[in-house]
């Protein structure tokens, strides 16, 4: 036989196996009969395609459908036993790994904080720490991993899995890939934390039947991951996304960016803002709870401080929140006139003072996009908050098995 042509039919039955496969993943539970009906394939291919998926474990049966007048139809869903999946979050002030099943559900996690100001070796050792820990854990209860995630600030060269530059780092051209998989033997994949969250949102979240979204990565950075016609958008180089560092206000005397400019967008909307709003109003004000929780806390000022101090009733803390709440709208009102997207889904670190910072948002973007397009589009918060990005880079791992199902040994 031509050799050509063995490669196109491994190729077909890859791409159908992959199209199925997806389909369950996102519908289930589904029949066979109805996956024949949604694919236009016929149902001696379906069949054929399901068997595979099983033998390969990727897919199981879930009972049957009894509600309808024939037949009943036997019902697939993903088997959450597929395998395992490593998460690595690269925080800028934190690292966080979580062990997962095939559906993004938790199985073991640790978050540590981390000093942004030490050396890049130091993090990393760190991080690899925690993933050493819990491979051992893996190797305890017999997982078998998928592959390793792991989601960074930053731009990031996705076939070589090297993060280019992460501004709020200062770090340039590091090979996670080669660090983490000589480290593990697994196989990793590298992904923006922006661009990881919108793909967990797609996949996992509240993007699942949505084909035009913006995810919101908000913490110490502000990135985007821009999901149009149902596909990642990484324009020309793969950067694209990133949305804080658009500049609004680029004259002398604003703050200077972990860029290296002023003016970007996040340096009015970040965590670092809200924070010196706060230390900006108590330099004024001595009414607040803030210093006395500090006290108590042994704590500086951080956001889960902040955010306590408003759940008290604290006027400066939720004052604060509303202002960067107000300037993240106001950015988030020019990508809505923009893109015109469904659905904008905020996650991240800022995500657990949401509610605080959700009305300023929302009523910014009423006053500043066009109300037409505004009218259609849904801001809300992601239903992961601020571990959008760490089921992000697991995300990453279940959408390349859902994309070659035959890499699954049978
Ligand atoms: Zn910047």
């Amino acid at each position: 036989m031509n050799p050509n042509h063995t490669a196109d039919q491994a190729y077909v039955r890859e791409t159908n196996l992959s199209l199925v496969l997806r389909l369950i993943h996102s519908q289930s539970p589904l029949s066979r009969a109805q996956l024949a009906a949604i694919t236009g394939l016929n149902k001696s291919t379906v069949s054929s395609l399901v068997d595979e998926l099983i033998e390969r474990k990727l897919v199981h049966e879930t009972g049957s459908n009894t509600g309808g007048t024939g037949r009943p139809a036997t019902l697939l869903a993903i088997n959450p036993q597929a395998g395992e999946v490593i998460g690595v979050e690269l925080g800028v002030d934190f690292v966080s790994v979580a062990v997962t099943d095939t559906l993004g559900n938790i199985l073991w996690r640790r978050r540590e904080d981390a000093n942004p100001s030490d050396d890049q070796g130091k993090m990393i050792n760190q991080t690899l720490n925690i993933v050493k820990e819990a491979m051992a854990t893996g190797k305890r209860k017999g997982y078998n991993y998928l592959g390793l995630g792991l989601a960074t600030p930053g731009t990031v060269d996705l076939k070589k899995g090297l993060l280019i530059f992460a501004p709020n780092l200062h770090w340039r051209n590091v090979p996670f890939a080669k660090i983490f998989s000589d480290n593990t033997k697994l196989r990793v994949f590298v992904e923006n934390d922006a661009n990881a969250a919108a793909i967990a949102e797609h996949l996992f979240g509240t993007a699942r039947q949505c084909q035009d979204f913006l995810f919101v990565f908000a913490g110490v950075g502000i990135g985007g991951g821009l999901f149009l016609n149902g596909k990642l958008y990484r324009g020309n180089n793969g950067y694209a996304g990133e949305i804080g560092h658009s500049p609004i206000m680029a004259e002398p005397s604003q703050n200077v960016c972990h860029c290296g400019n002023r003016g970007c967008w996040e340096t009015y909307a970040n965590q670092y803002s809200i924070i010196q709003r706060v230390q900006a109003r108590l330099e004024v004000k001595r009414t607040s709870i803030i210093p006395k929780l500090m006290a108590e806390q042994n704590s500086h000022l951080t956001l889960p401080l902040i955010k306590q101090a408003a759940d008290a009733g604290d006027k400066e803390a939720i004052d604060s929140l509303i202002e960067a709440g107000q300037a993240m709208g106001q950015g988030l009102a020019g990508l809505i006139n923009i893109f015109n997207p469904e659905k904008i889904i905020l996650g991240g670190p800022l995500s657990i003072a949401g509610e605080y910072m959700l009305p300023p948002i929302k009523a910014t973007i009423d006053r500043h996009s066009l109300p037409e397009i505004d009218q259609q589009a849904e801001v809300l918060l992601s239903p992961f908050g601020p571990d959008a990005s760490l089921i992000g880079a697991v995300a990453i791992v279940v959408d390349d098995m859902l994309s070659f199902p035959s890499n699954a040994k049978k």
